[in-house]
């Protein structure tokens, strides 16, 4: 009886929060509004900074890194500027950092904080590589796939509740929860995986992001190469964690390509 009364609560927040992305047009089941989300995932970032070793920004990688940063999210405001939806990016502020740590990863959390870890570095080896990756990182952030992951990990009562209830009461849980779903995890040990078709999307505008922002997108084919090699036995970062083997995202990224290049030849004027 009481399960049927919460489910029966839980319903209108069920079928209000089932709604298409409106960039890829995909239907998400998203539970937690994406204020709620973006204030712990500054909460989270802010304690991530005063753990970590943030490289300085006169270093010409955190240099780099903001460069890449810069360019990917103008592109991302200006599409979704000419597309008049530039308020599903409310609540952004980007920032840009580099820490210091031999981890392969990087992220993006939403509210706009992009995170790279040093350890990436020798994998992307060129600026170009790097928009790849930040681009994918941040096509996770805007299309709300962590608040998705959260939404099925949580579960409709304590959504219900709200993440502040949840917090407070159940602390250690949720955060790892949290943590897990927008891709920083790997320091807990613990991994869950973005799933396929969250990947893809990643993947194709990350790629897009990249050309719009003026970056060679063909530089994802050895990209995402070198990054299989290098994660050859160790845990996979999240980027490679749900991809069955490189043929099949060098197959789906070549499909994405020539889409990619109108994109990138505009950019540069050519
Ligand atoms: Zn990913």
């Amino acid at each position: 009886m009481k399960r049927t009364i919460l489910f029966l609560l839980a319903l209108p927040a069920i079928l209000f929060s089932c709604s298409s992305n409106t960039i890829t047009g995909r239907k998400q089941f998203k539970l937690l509004p994406e204020s709620e989300v973006q204030a712990m995932a500054l909460q989270e970032y802010t304690q991530f900074l005063t753990t970590s070793k943030v490289v300085a920004g006169t270093n010409k990688d955190a240099e780099m890194v903001k460069r890449v940063g810069e360019r990917i999210t103008k592109a991302v405001e200006n599409y979704y500027a000419s597309k008049g939806l530039s308020k599903e990016l409310e609540g952004y502020k980007w920032e840009y950092k580099l820490v210091d740590s031999k981890e392969v990863n990087a992220w993006c959390m939403p509210g706009g904080k992009i995170v790279v870890y040093t350890g990436l570095l020798p994998i992307t080896q060129n600026e170009a590589a790097l928009a790849v990756v930040m681009g994918h990182e941040v096509s996770h952030a805007i299309f709300n796939h962590g608040n998705e992951r959260m939404s099925q990990q949580l579960g409709a009562a304590v959504v219900q509740e709200g993440l502040n209830v949840a917090l407070a009461n159940k602390p250690a849980e949720t955060r790892n929860i949290f943590l897990m779903s927008f891709g920083i995890g790997a320091q807990l040990g613990v991994l869950l995986p973005f799933s396929r078709k969250h990947e893809l999307e990643a993947d194709q505008y990350g790629l897009y992001w990249a050309a719009m922002a003026g970056y060679d997108p063909r530089q994802a084919i050895p990209l995402w190469q070198r990054m299989e090699k290098a994660a050859n036995g160790q845990t996979p970062p999240e980027f490679l964690s749900t991809h069955p083997s490189e043929g099949h995202r060098i197959q789906d990224l070549e499909k994405y390509m020539p889409k990619a290049l109108e994109y990138y030849h505009k950019a540069i004027g050519k």
